[in-house]
């Protein structure tokens, strides 16, 4: 009889390699592309050898370590954010590769030899596969289950402000509590309804919708968590913490992160950092959250042309970050408001805006004022905008921490 297992244990490594080029170049697993090889390849290397040692006549089944590490791996999947789907796919091309490899081998045997080899190693991955999908689902599901704990919260921290009758806060209640209720109610049903049928809880349609719960509840709590922000600054609670900040480096940084959104639109993205100081006493936090509303909103408002970011030290004490683009530009009445909490420019050209809250340019303004410098801006319907902030080199640290109120 062919020892088959000698075969495959020769060719883990092969497999091993081939399999996560494979991953990585197909164009529908797109989560594992930000992903190391060493976090792609998992445990897969010891799934194989368990498999290896299952075609062994002589040695035991060690289907042990083949449902622990099918439970592991989909853990891990569900962490680095896999989509179902790209599991299922991931899966599908280890087969293949596995079968390529041995394929040699394979012709050597008896049919007899072929058909247990092929049918020890398809009911091994079928194992892998059904573990695999377990976890991730209920590693989902916990995912879920936090969300919606972090919603009740967030829910009752809404409540309570209200009552405290602040007037942004009512305004913000308004928008947010019908949406809100909603998730919560149907993530509730829906965790209740998988605990009690056990059938539900592998299929796939219904991971498309614990999908589209998380990304609304993220949004949401996304939305809420810059209102809270706004009134935690409102109230003196944000604090500055300063320390010597690498600004060149900051924006940089930045400027990778929005890149994606200016290529997708096709948008010339200029960074102009010659003359910008190198360092600055100041909250790197709060810079980078400045930064980034400021050139998300140049991408999103502006549907030709180019984006350009310019910084500089303007003398000993201070240093300008401007942002420009040539949008759809801002009118001289609404001007007046832009910096206002919910203002949003109501007009034709907007309304293709997905996610506008009005609440970005409310949040900079104050984290600028809280940063101790001003925001300028100068804008033209039709032609574009530009924004000027401009900061001190070195922020003064009052005793108080900076305690500001507006
Ligand atoms: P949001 O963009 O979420 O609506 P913001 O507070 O960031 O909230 O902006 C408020 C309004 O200002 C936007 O709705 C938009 O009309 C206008 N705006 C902001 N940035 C720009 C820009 N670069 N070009 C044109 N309009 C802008």
């Amino acid at each position: 009889m062919i020892d088959f297992s000698l075969a495959l244990l020769n060719k883990i490594d092969t497999i091993v390699k081939q399999w996560v080029e494979a991953v990585r170049q197909d164009e529908q697993i797109e989560t594992a592309k930000e992903l190391t090889y060493k976090a792609i390849r998992d445990s897969v290397p010891i799934v194989l050898q368990a498999i290896s040692k299952m075609l062994s006549p002589s040695e035991d089944n060690d289907i042990k370590t083949i449902v622990e590490k099918g439970l592991e791996h989909g853990t891990l999947r569900a962490k680095q954010g896999y989509e179902a789907e790209e599991i299922a796919r991931e899966y599908r091309l280890l087969r293949w590769i596995i079968f390529a490899n041995i394929e040699p081998d394979l012709i050597k045997g008896s049919s007899k030899e072929v058909i247990r080899a092929v049918r020890l190693i398809d009911t091994a991955l079928d194992e892998v596969i059904a573990r695999g999908f377990k976890t991730y689902t209920q590693e989902r599901l916990r995912e879920l289950e936090d969300l919606q704990s972090q919603l009740k919260l967030t829910n009752q921290e809404l409540t309570r402000l209200v009552h405290a009758s602040k007037e942004n806060l009512s305004h913000l209640a308004h928008e947010l509590k019908t949406p809100l209720t909603s998730i919560i109610g149907y993530s509730d049903l829906f965790i209740r309804q998988q605990k009690q049928n056990s059938e539900i809880k592998d299929s796939l349609p219904n991971l498309g919708h614990i999908e589209r719960v998380l990304s609304s509840g993220r949004q949401l709590l996304h939305l809420i968590n810059d209102a809270l922000e706004i009134s935690r600054y409102e109230e003196g609670k944000m604090k500055l913490q300063p320390v010597s900040t690498d600004v060149q480096a900051l924006i940089n940084n930045v400027v990778d992160i929005v890149k994606p959104l200016a290529v997708e639109k096709e948008l010339q993205l200029e960074i102009d950092l010659d003359d910008a100081p190198k360092q600055a006493l100041t909250d790197p936090l709060r810079l980078q959250q400045i930064v980034t509303n400021l050139l998300s909103n140049a991408i999103r408002y502006t549907e030709f042309g180019n984006i350009k970011l310019v910084s500089q030290s303007l003398s000993d004490e201070d240093w300008l970050i401007a942002v420009i683009d040539t949008g759809v530009g801002i009118n001289e009445i609404d001007l007046e408001n832009i910096f206002d909490p919910y203002f949003r420019v109501v007009g034709d050209n907007q309304s293709f805006i997905p996610n506008s809250t009005g609440l970005g340019l409310a949040i900079v303004s104050r984290l600028v004022q809280l940063l101790q410098g001003k925001i300028e801006v100068s804008s033209q319907v039709g032609v574009g905008s530009i924004f000027r902030v401009i900061l001190p080199l070195k922020v003064k640290v009052l005793e108080e921490k900076c305690n500001l109120k507006i």
